[in-house]
């Protein structure tokens, strides 16, 4: 009943009265926070909760997630969710699971200031409620300055302005369903049915029948298709059947459905995958697969923003790549981003340049690997900050690679092996003269063409590049390339609690576990760099 009430309060937009929880453990929590041997993290959330969310930052959240009070005040205090956010990712429990554990285990008990409680805290639907409120209004991202805040107050002060930090990606599978092009239309048009079945209160296998496609009746389109799928020849029909579905229902949407006016989303879904995946074949009228893949293909109908990728050149998978930027002085995360699988590195620096800008720090040193070359974070790099990125090797069979031919930047001049000087510009190519090169004592190891001369294509940053092969020449230069690697157990740690495969759907809820999980990382690098009786005298 008093979840029941809590819910109803919720919904009226009310802004909460902030937790004042006790700073000393009782007899029974310092009990409890003894017999933690190996979940170190409840306890180190016990005894810093007060400071994690302090009177401001509790103010803070309650305006930016709850806005003016209009009547009363909602019995839930944001800490308490934020801390059950906290403990989900840790622990990598569903709702229904940490609603469970409220009441079962006695390390969230602890968290959570409920210890014997019977009745979890809070209800689902609150949770649900605040995760929705947290992601709207960007508090996740919050929930991870909020770290690094409270990191720069401890004794080993984190608090840098100028920043050396590392960049780099994990994949993470995709939590809809991969399906090919016959099930991807099946799917979709049976969940556009579905739709009008539930609102006419019918079977969908009897709306189905109506609409004139009874392959979508049963459970499954395959069985319900029964061919050989290793002969091509019944492979087509099936698609042709599958077509034809998709043109009975679209029929059948037109005619008009009673008082339905908008068509269900299944539909565009239906056709986005036709126009995608089906292509008329060499005889004319009949349909055929396209082959290769749709630069923007859907893979899955219940995760629109999946995509297939790469991990390397053999390695594909379907859903999203996680980006970490970790700080690699203090080790923390300072920000994160989610991309679909099929995105370029270079895209997500845009949001990771803006995340840092909130935590009024500058970058002066970015060690990332080739993907994120590209971004606008490296082209727009202000003169202070220091790419760290291993250059591509620059080869040219057995004639001389683009590296014999200086560049002297003052003077925009290129000088060739054989003295040669001629103009260049970044972006450009070097075209040197076809007579100067047909007397060139050198021109069998330079070109191999018999009437030209030889060019050389500039890179639009090619100083840059120079520079970093420059660096990997040095045995200082190779060494500090190898600090990129502390990224990559970042990657790691947050993998160990977020998993390979998404709890969400989506790019943005995959964002928000993302960052939950980050703050997880950061909390663990703050609670190891302090000893117990530290925390206690930083925290008095
Ligand atoms: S072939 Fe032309 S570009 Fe090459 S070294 Fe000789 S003069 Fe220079």
């Amino acid at each position: 009943m008093g979840n029941v009430l809590e819910a109803k309060r919720e919904v009226g937009n009310m802004r909460p009265q902030p937790w004042c929880p006790p700073v000393e453990p009782s007899p029974a929590e310092a009990a409890v926070m003894r017999r933690v041997k190996k979940a170190k993290l409840f306890v180190f959330l016990r005894e810093r909760r007060h400071e994690i969310f302090d009177e401001g930052f509790q103010k803070e959240l309650g305006t930016r997630l709850y806005g003016e009070s209009r009547r009363g005040h909602p019995p839930v205090p944001p800490a308490k969710l934020a801390l059950a956010t906290i403990l989900q990712a840790y622990t990598g429990a569903s709702d229904e699971e940490a609603l469970e554990a409220m009441v079962m285990d006695r390390r969230w008990q602890l968290v959570l200031g409920c210890l014997d409680a019977e009745e979890p805290p809070f209800s689902k639907s609150t949770l649900v409620a605040f995760r929705k409120r947290l992601i709207e209004h960007e508090m996740d991202r919050r929930l991870v300055e909020r770290t690094v805040e409270i990191a720069a107050r401890t004794p080993r002060s984190f608090g840098h302005k100028a920043l050396r930090a590392a960049l780099d990606s994990s994949p993470l599978w995709g939590a809809g369903r991969v399906e090919d092009t016959y099930n991807l239309l099946g799917h979709a048009l049976k969940k556009a049915l579905g739709v009008i079945a539930r609102q006419q209160g019918r079977g969908l296998a009897e709306v189905a029948r109506e609409a004139g496609a009874s392959l979508l009746c049963g459970t499954s389109l395959k069985a319900a298709l029964d061919l050989d799928w290793d002969d091509p020849g019944e492979r087509a029909r099936a698609l042709v059947g599958v077509l034809d579905a998709l043109g009975a229902v679209e029929e059948y949407l037109d005619g008009g459905i009673g008082e339905q006016k908008a068509k269900p989303a299944g539909i565009e879904t239906a056709r986005r995958v036709r126009d995608q995946d089906v292509e008329e074949g060499s005889v004319e009228g009949v349909p055929v697969l396209r082959r290769g893949v749709a630069r923007e293909r859907l893979v899955s109908v219940e995760d629109p923003h999946m995509r297939h990728g790469r991990k390397s050149g053999s390695v594909r998978f379907s859903g999203y790549k996680r980006h970490v930027l970790r700080d690699l002085d203090t080790e923390l995360v300072r920000a994160v981003g989610v991309t679909p699988a099929n995105a370029p590195e270079a895209s997500v620096t845009e949001s990771i340049a803006r995340d840092l800008t909130r935590q009024e720090v500058h970058l002066q040193e970015l060690h990332i690997d080739r993907a994120y070359l590209s971004s606008e974070l490296v082209r727009e790099r202000p003169p202070e900050l220091e790419v760290y990125c291993k250059a591509w090797r620059v080869t040219n069979g057995e004639r001389f690679p683009k590296t014999e031919f200086a560049l002297d930047w003052e003077r925009s001049l290129m000088r060739c092996p054989a003295g040669a000087v001629m103009p260049f510009e970044a972006g450009g190519v070097v075209r040197f003269p076809k007579k100067t090169c047909a007397r060139c004592p050198l021109r069998e190891r330079c070109t191999k063409s018999r009437s030209g001369g030889r060019s050389v294509s500039v890179h639009p940053d090619e100083r840059l590049l120079e520079e970093l092969r420059e660096r990997q020449r040095t045995s200082a230069g190779r060494k500090k390339l190898r600090e990129r690697v502390g990224v990559e157990h970042s990657l790691a740690h947050i993998g160990h609690w977020q998993g390979d495969r998404a709890r969400y759907r989506g790019v943005r809820k995959n964002l928000f576990d993302l960052r939950r999980s980050a703050v997880v990382h950061n909390l663990h690098v703050i609670a190891r760099t302090i000893p117990a009786d530290e925390r206690k005298a930083t925290a008095a």
